[in-house]
């Protein structure tokens, strides 16, 4: 079943990450970590769908993704960029990506964070969170989604990597800068127990590296591949 809803607010959560706002539809429900189909109720645009992972909470009164625009695919979220308020998206009904399954390590690349957002911030309203970590790999310091929330939830249980910015004496107690991507070395040195739970998700170069690290070290990771 399609939705059509008018946004509520649109703004920015960095340089290129939307946050958007949606009207929700009376009995709407989901699950923390699903997405959803998206389109743009314009001419053009009204059967181009696209996954995009609610992180707002189903209890909430709206509805809310984050959205990373890519202004150079010419595909739907370069229209999202230019979407404002009152206009209208078309969603269709939930479905399952990632499900929480029990305390462990999240690791995102990215975007690949929107299906954390919605899990960890249901664990928080709940007071489960504890003993549940988020290593979340960006390219530099601006590219980082929600960093302070993350950083209030999860205390020290939050690590954000930046993997292709030279190290900025001032960020150094917010962020772990690595010279280039997470490797083996560095998932042993951040966990100390490879037998929990691991949410793996972000771009596939992402989820190849990350998984055969982690099932290399003993684990067995649940992912879920974001397409770019
Ligand atoms: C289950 C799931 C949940 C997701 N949730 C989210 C979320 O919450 N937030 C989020 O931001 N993303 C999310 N994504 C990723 C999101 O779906 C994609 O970013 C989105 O589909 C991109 O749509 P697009 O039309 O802008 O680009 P595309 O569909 O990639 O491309 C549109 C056009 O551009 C061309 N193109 C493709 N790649 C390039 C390139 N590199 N350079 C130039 N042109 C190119 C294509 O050929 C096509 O013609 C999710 C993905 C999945 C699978």
């Amino acid at each position: 079943m399609s939705h059509t809803l008018k946004i509520i607010s649109t703004e920015n959560v960095t340089h290129d990450v939307r946050k958007i706002r949606l009207e929700k539809p009376e009995g709407y429900s989901y699950e923390p970590g699903q997405a959803t189909e998206v389109a743009i109720n314009k001419d053009g645009w009204k059967e181009e769908f696209r996954p995009f992972t609610f992180t707002s909470l189903t209890g909430e009164d709206h509805l809310e993704f984050v959205i990373k625009i890519y202004p150079d695919h010419s595909g739907l979220t370069e229209q999202i960029g230019k979407l404002k308020e009152g206009d209208e998206l078309i969603i269709k009904d939930p479905w399952g990506a990632i499900t929480y399954k029990g305390e462990g390590v999240f690791l995102a690349g990215g975007a690949g964070v929107t299906p954390f957002i919605a899990i960890l911030r249901d664990l928080h309203k709940k007071g489960k969170l504890e003993g549940n970590k988020l290593i979340f790999s960006n390219k530099t310091t601006k590219d980082v989604i929600l960093g302070e929330e993350f950083r209030k939830m999860l205390g020290d249980g939050f690590t954000s990597v930046i993997t292709s910015e030279k190290q900025d004496r001032s960020q150094a107690e917010k962020h772990e800068f690595t010279d280039g991507h997470i490797n083996r070395d560095f998932l042993k040195k951040h966990i100390d127990d490879f037998s929990q739970s691991f949410y793996v998700c972000g771009p596939e170069p992402f989820n190849e590296a990350i998984i055969g690290h982690l099932k290399d070290l003993g684990a067995s990771p649940d992912a879920l591949v974001f397409e770019e």
